[in-house]
């Protein structure tokens, strides 16, 4: 049997008006304010208007370390909303918007897969409500402001050598990597060394996915550290005076945007911040909002358990206070396999001894998740090739493990395949068992907390770092950011910095390579290995494949 593609699935969709939506989670029509017929944001003064009203209940998707094979996470995020509005729940899901520039590098969308999607789709996935645009303009309008400055007298004695704020553009395009610019003439400023980041990976983006309302973002924005004065003084966004226009700019694009799934059940798609350098998760106010509006809220964090669910906790739930009380880690037969030793190419044969092998990597997830004090099932997002045998294989492990494995077919049956997983959910919540708690206190010394994680969530040894970065950490733990969460970035593949180390690792230490202080997101960034913060296009870009066909239709996209 041939299957649909997602994008055959979507354009077949039977929509309803976003007002209807809406209404099922209660937001009156004037409330929304619609861009087209099918996407609308909700007002500020409704979202204020809500803050009183008690919490439902938060419901955390996450998996695996990912495997070439795929694992679902957003697919599975957005059947079990579902899947808990088909059993008769009133649930909304929460997901991040789509970047824009790999959509033309590897097709892949952010939307979900097969009957388990949000739509409408290819505008999720492109120009959607211009919320990345207005992420790019704000942070573009700071770099401008910088080098006007430093044009026009550089008054705060920037040091043209220790500027850190680079420029961002939602596109992959490695030829903007590292630049000077400049260059041309007197009028043209002062040469210097720079270059473009993508719009995802923007503290900008981080600090609009933090922010609790209008007031605080611009409090973070101000809170920016652009650049440094020769004798390493920092100087702030607020200094350059660009806080106040940059609040302007992001205004509309600070208010989550509601859309629907397959089912005609409501979607908060808002903000995405890279989950290395940054977080990975939708923004705090969409979260905190749909936590209003729904007895159940559905969310993602992005990568493995390790990099996405581990920030969900310490830097996302503990910065907005709020609290998951059941997570689902999502699991396949094929990424265990993969786990368990077997090459892509041989993922077709069954291969129960290899499934087995590779549980390793989902026990340690299910036991890190644990430690934060929240109850935890797996998802089996089921392909079409899994045997019987291979889906009992995964099943009995996790019981070995203290918890269940529900096998879900939401990809090919939509939320009929997940109502066993909705039914689990919804018992192991009315159990009362979540008593979660970050996994460090904030008052731990910043180098400690990095242990903290390589140790109880990585299961390395231990960390290695320079005495300069050390040093670092000691100078802003004395200039008051001590407090401040830590934000890892290595590789999703691994609970290693090496991506080729799958299951679960022993015996190997964590180098920490870098250190960068986030002042407006407010977390220290640790990158341990090589991150790309502009990413490039293969050699055959998917774009090339792009086109619209005669009935006006997008093709080759997804
Ligand atoms: P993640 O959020 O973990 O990155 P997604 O949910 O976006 O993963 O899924 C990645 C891709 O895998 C999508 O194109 C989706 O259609 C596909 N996919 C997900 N689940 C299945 C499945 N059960 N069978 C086949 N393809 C799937
Ligand atoms: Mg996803």
């Amino acid at each position: 049997m041939a299957f649909k593609t997602d994008i055959e699935i979507a354009r077949e969709a039977t929509k309803r008006p976003i007002q209807e939506i809406g209404g099922k989670l209660g937001i009156p029509s004037e409330d929304l304010l619609p861009y087209g017929h099918d996407k609308a944001k909700l007002s500020q003064s409704f979202i204020d208007g809500v803050q009183g009203r008690r919490n439902g209940k938060l419901i955390l998707v996450t998996a695996i370390n990912p495997t070439p094979a795929g694992e679902g996470k957003t697919t599975t995020t957005v059947g079990l909303g579902d899947g808990l509005n088909r059993i008769g729940k009133n649930a909304a899901i929460c997901i991040r918007e789509a970047s824009l520039g790999p959509c033309f590098g590897m097709k892949g969308g952010a939307a979900g897969g097969g009957y388990a999607q949000v739509v409408p789709m290819e505008e999720m996935n492109l120009h959607f409500t211009g919320d990345f645009h207005a992420i790019t303009s704000a942070h573009n309008l700071l770099s401008a402001m910088i080098d006007n400055h430093i044009y026009w007298g550089n008054a705060l004695e920037i040091d043209q050598r220790r500027v850190v704020w680079r420029r961002v553009l939602d596109m992959n395009d490695r030829a903007l990597r590292d630049m000077v610019t400049s260059l041309g003439g007197v009028a043209n400023g002062f040469p210097r060394q720079t270059g473009f980041d993508i719009t995802v990976a923007s503290e900008v983006m981080a600090i609009l996915c933090l922010a609790t309302g209008l007031d605080d973002l611009q409090k973070r924005l101000g809170d920016i550290i652009v650049a440094y004065t020769r004798d390493r003084k920092p100087i702030y966004a607020r200094d350059i005076k660009a806080d106040g226009a940059m609040t302007v700019l992001l205004k509309d694009a600070m208010q989550p945007n509601l859309v629907q799934t397959l089912e005609n059940n409501p979607a908060f798609v808002h903000g995405g911040p890279f989950a290395n350098i940054a977080h990975g998760c939708n923004s705090v106010i969409a979260t905190t909002t749909a936590l209003k509006l729904a007895d159940y809220v559905v969310t993602e964090a992005g990568f493995g358990a390790d990099l996405g669910a581990e920030k969900f906790m310490n830097i996302k739930c503990r910065k907005a206070g709020i609290a998951p009380d059941a997570v689902v880690i999502v699991a396949t037969v094929r990424a265990m396999k993969m786990n368990g030793g077997v090459a892509k190419a041989d993922l077709g044969a069954e291969n129960v001894a290899a499934v087995e092998a590779g549980c390793a990597n989902l026990g340690r997830h299910i036991g890190n998740v644990k430690s934060f004090g929240v109850p935890v099932v797996v998802a089996i997002n089921h392909f079409a090739g899994d045997t019987e045998a291979e889906v009992q294989a995964v099943q009995s492990y996790v019981a070995t493990q203290g918890s269940e494995a529900v096998l879900c077919k939401h990809w090919a049956e939509g939320s009929a395949g997940t109502e066993a997983l909705a039914r689990k959910v919804v018992d192991i919540i009315d159990e009362g068992g979540a008593d979660f708690a970050p996994i460090y206190p904030d008052d731990m010394p910043l180098f400690e907390k990095i242990e903290t994680i390589a140790t109880a969530i990585y299961h390395a040894d231990g960390v290695v770092a320079d005495a300069r970065i050390r040093d670092q950490l000691t100078a802003w733990e004395e200039a008051g950011y001590g407090h401040l969460p830590v934000c890892m970035a290595k590789t999703q593949y691994s609970f290693t910095t090496d991506p080729g180390a799958r299951g679960a690792p022993t015996g190997f230490t964590i180098p920490v390579r870098e250190v960068r202080l986030s002042a407006g997101a407010g977390f220290i960034v640790a990158i341990c290995g090589e991150i790309m913060t502009m990413p490039g296009l293969p050699r055959v870009p998917s774009a090339e494949a792009i086109m619209l066909n005669e009935a006006g239709d997008i093709e080759g996209l997804f």
